[in-house]
């Protein structure tokens, strides 16, 4: 995961609730008859692909990127001036 701003595309209000949908590989075999699981390997993660995130606030998920360019498109407003700027 990239360290950048994200903005839900979607519902266009969250910034700060995600949740990232990781992948995992694990081979198993199966019955051909029954298809009862007859063996089951161990669990990998799929490091390789980029991270999809789910947005909290809306439920939808896509792939990291948009999430940040989104952000980029639409940059959260600066931190209102301290009192003695104005
Ligand atoms: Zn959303």
């Amino acid at each position: 995961m990239q360290e950048k701003p994200y903005f839900c595309p979607n519902c266009r209000s969250n910034r700060v609730k995600f949740s990232v949908i990781s992948s995992i590989s694990q081979p198993f075999l199966k019955d051909a008859v029954t298809g009862a699981l007859t063996e089951v390997g161990e669990q990998e993660p799929l490091t390789d692909t980029e991270p999809t995130i789910q947005c909290l606030v809306c439920s939808f998920s896509a792939n990291e990127l948009r999430f940040i360019k989104q952000a980029e498109r639409e940059p959260r407003a600066g931190q209102p001036l301290p009192p003695s700027y104005q």
